[in-house]
Parts: C-alpha cells; sequence; structure tokens
C-alpha cells in the first residue's frame, strides 16, 4: 500500500492545484415579509448554493446575509436558533429527505417538542392539526413515509417544516420531483398556507413555469450571478435579458398547447472554468465583440428610483450591455 501511496503523490505532484469555485457571486437581493421570490436557473447557476445560504446550512466566504437587520454571521445562542427556526427548507425529494424509520407522527412532531415549541401531551393533536392544514388525513399519522404517495411524502415534508412555525420557507426544487398534476397540487398548498400563516417563500427552481405560478419576483440565476430580477409579470411580459427571454421559449406557449420550444443553443459552462466577459456570451444570439471581453453590471431598466418603504416591489434589473444606458442597480 505504500507503494500505492507513493505512485498517486508522484502522480498528484505533476498536476495543477485545484481552482477553487465560485457558486454565488455578486448577488444582492433583498427579500420582503410576506413575498414569493423565486430563483431561476440551470442546475450549477449556484440558486441551491444560495438558498442555502438563506437557511444558514452554507456560510458565504464574503458578503453578508441580514435577517431582520441583523447580520446572521454574528448571531449566537438563543437569537442564532431563533434565526434557525424561523426559516426552514422543503427540498426536492421528499423521500430520501424523511427518516424511513420514523412514524409521521415523530416526523412532524419530534423537532417542535425538543425546541420546546410543543409540550408532550399536546404533541399528538399538534401534528394532526398540521396533518390536515397540509392536506393528510391524521389518521395516518402511525405510518411510515414508504406509506405514502410522493405527493404525500412531500406534504408531510410541508408539515414538519410548518411544525417550528417558521416566517420564512426556502423551497429546493420541491415539486421537481413529482407528476405534474401532483406538482400543480402541491403548488396550490403553498399558495394557500402562504396566506394562512402569512410565510414567505424564497422558490428555487430550474422551471421558470413553476416558479411563475406562485412567485412575486423572479430572480434569473446564470453561473452564480443574478442576471435579471423583477416583478413575474414584468419577466413574462418584458423580459430584458437575452438569458430570460431565451428560458421563455423554452416554456409551453400559454392559451394555444402548442410547444413553440426553442432549446437554448450550447451547454452551460463549467462554474470551474466561466467565460470571460459576460458568462453568457458563448449561448447569445445577440452577443457583441465586447461582451466577451467586458462583464455586464445589474441595472436598474424600469420601475421607480427607490424600493417602496412597504409594498411591492416593481424595480425591474438587468445585467447585459444592451442596457448599459441604464444606471447601476441599487438594491437596498
Ligand atoms: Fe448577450 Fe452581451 Fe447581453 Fe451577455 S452582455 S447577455 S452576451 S448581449
Amino acid at each position: 500500500s505504500g507503494d500505492v501511496v507513493d505512485r498517486v503523490a508522484r502522480m498528484l505532484q505533476g498536476r495543477p492545484a485545484l481552482k477553487p469555485v465560485q457558486a454565488v457571486a455578486d448577488v444582492d437581493l433583498d427579500i420582503q415579509a410576506g413575498e414569493v421570490v423565486g430563483v431561476v436557473g440551470e442546475s450549477g447557476c449556484g440558486k441551491t448554493t444560495l438558498g442555502r445560504m438563506l437557511a444558514g446550512i452554507l456560510a458565504p466566504s464574503r458578503g453578508r446575509i441580514l435577517y431582520r437587520g441583523h447580520d446572521v454571521s454574528q448571531l449566537s445562542g438563543a437569537a442564532r436558533r431563533k434565526y434557525e427556526l424561523d426559516i426552514q427548507m422543503i427540498f426536492q425529494d421528499p423521500f430520501s429527505s424523511l427518516n424511513p424509520r420514523m412514524r409521521v407522527l415523530d416526523i412532524i412532531g419530534e423537532a417542535p417538542l425538543a425546541h420546546g415549541l410543543v409540550a408532550r401531551h399536546d404533541k399528538e393533536s399538534y401534528v394532526c392539526e398540521l396533518m390536515r392544514k397540509v392536506g393528510l388525513d391524521p389518521a395516518y399519522r402511525y405510518r411510515y413515509p414508504h406509506q405514502f404517495s410522493g405527493g404525500q411524502r412531500q406534504r408531510i415534508g410541508v408539515a414538519r417544516a410548518l411544525a417550528l412555525k417558521p416566517s420564512i420557507i426556502v423551497c429546493d426544487e420541491a415539486v421537481a420531483a413529482l407528476d405534474v398534476s401532483i406538482q400543480a397540487q402541491v403548488l396550490n398548498l403553498f399558495v394557500q398556507l402562504r396566506e394562512e400563516f402569512g410565510l414567505t417563500y424564497f422558490f428555487i427552481s430550474h422551471n421558470l413555469g413553476v416558479v411563475g405560478h406562485i412567485s412575486d419576483r423572479v430572480a434569473i440565476m446564470y453561473l452564480g450571478r443574478v442576471v435579471e430580477l423583477a416583478p413575474t409579470d414584468a419577466i413574462f411580459g418584458t423580459a430584458r435579458h437575452p438569458y430570460t427571454q431565451a428560458l421563455l421559449k423554452e416554456l409551453p406557449s400559454l392559451g394555444t398547447g402548442q410547444r413553440q420550444f426553442e432549446p437554448i443553443k450550447g451547454e452551460l459552462p463549467s462554474p470551474m472554468d466561466p467565460p470571460a466577459g459576460c458568462p453568457f456570451h458563448p449561448r447569445c444570439p445577440r452577443a457583441m465583440a465586447r461582451c466577451s471581453r467586458e462583464r455586464p453590471v445589474l441595472r436598474q431598466v424600469a420601475g421607480p428610483a427607490q424600493a417602496p418603504a412597504d409594498g411591492r416591489d416593481t424595480r425591474h434589473f438587468s445585467a447585459c450591455h444592451l442596457d448599459d444606458e441604464a444606471p447601476p442597480a441599487n438594491l437596498l
């Protein structure tokens, strides 16, 4: 075995050091209470990394995440625990995120019990109420995850997240593993729960159609950067960025039911070796000479100069040299 170690060491000596991958860079995004912000992009664009940073699972190597005005990296003790309870995540695969050896009663009820959100003698009624809220029959509370369908398992995941009384839920491809008809049911459940509990969602998906169904605003990500950010109706009606326009062409046309499917040409470049200049230029139908040299910055292309103190943020941002006349973005 010493021989093998020597050989591997010799092989590695000649190799260049691995470059760190920047999964997310220069992202400046605010989420208002009660808002649904959708994040769309191809796999590898950094949207999951962003969601995990928001949920406190990953820490940014640079920059800050502010939660109710406080820098999350500075939170400790009770304040940190409150933050971790207040932001819950729902994952893509409801089966692998549920412990197969636990009954639904415990999957949903153990964490709120451990955190003192419910007393032991109230746990069962608490779980039953949550099961009703997400459309599950409480009579099934003694069953195990494998005894439920994919859609029901995702409802268990939703109930488990709600059990901790969060105000923000990060949904990471939360309906991607479900059949289309079940996707619609679970999306409608998210809409209904948002109204009932006043929830804020950070809704991550590769599917612009899914995100458009539920979101107030949409951020389009490409290779770790937000390239367009706007209210949902503006993304679907007056998209500015060529990448967003290309994503829209991949959607089935509404109304007629006919697909005018036009796939985006080329592959997503490796995040380990992103193109110089605009990261989208090798695939962009409108690329100009400068696009391969200069990285475009996010600029405000429509909407009021300032974000409203409360109410909907209708500002529209895009990062493309076609909009170089627009003022640089001030997202605060
Ligand atoms: Fe296309 Fe250039 Fe705009 Fe990038 S900056 S999206 S390459 S036109």
